[in-house]
This record gives C-alpha cells, structure tokens and sequence, in this order.
C-alpha cells in the first residue's frame, strides 16, 4: 500500500514541478521576482519529494540562485571542446555540465 502512495505522490509532485517550471519561465520577463519564487518552490519540492528532474528541466532553472535560465540571457552556454560537452554559467557563478556529444563510433 505505502508503495502504491509514494508512486501517485511523486507523480503528483513531478506534475506540480512541471507547472512551476512553465510558470517561472512565462513570468522571467514581467515579474522575474515572482518567476524567481516559482523556480525556488520547484526546487524545494524536488528536496522535499526526492523526485528526478528530466535533464531537460534540469537545466531550465539555477538550483543555486533560482533564476530561469534563457540562454543568451540569464545565462551563458559555451562549448568544452575538451570534454566535449556544453557549460551553462549563470550569473550567480554556478556553472553547470549540460548534455554531451556522442562521438562517432571509430572503426
Ligand atoms: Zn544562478
């Protein structure tokens, strides 16, 4: 029975994170403020709730400072041709790996 209840919990969580995130992200330029907030209560659920973030919404918001990350705006994505992979540099300073490139299988 507990099993069954932690399951709809974190899909109802997992729902709520998503419907935060989407908020954060239309109100980033009217109210960054309240954006900043939803993006905080977001992050405070997925603590909460141990829930995983997909790597798509993990890089939706900086789990340092809370701010929406729109590329070119709020944060800085560069190439690592060493490890190859990209950087997301936020404001704040917190810098974050973000999804690598597969290298062509060498035959
Ligand atoms: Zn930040």
């Amino acid at each position: 029975m507990r099993n069954v209840n932690e399951k709809l919990i974190k899909s109802a969580v997992a729902e709520s994170i998503n419907t935060l995130i989407s908020r954060a992200e239309k109100e980033y330029k009217k109210r960054p403020n309240l954006s900043r907030r939803y993006a905080k209560m977001a992050w405070a659920l997925v603590k909460k709730h141990k829930v995983r973030l997909t790597s798509l919404q993990k890089t939706k918001f900086c789990k340092r400072c809370h701010e929406i990350w729109i590329p070119s705006e709020s944060v800085s994505v560069s190439f690592d041709h060493k490890n190859n992979l990209f950087r997301l540099k936020c404001r704040c300073g917190y810098v974050r790996r973000a999804g690598s490139i597969k290298k062509p299988r060498a035959n």
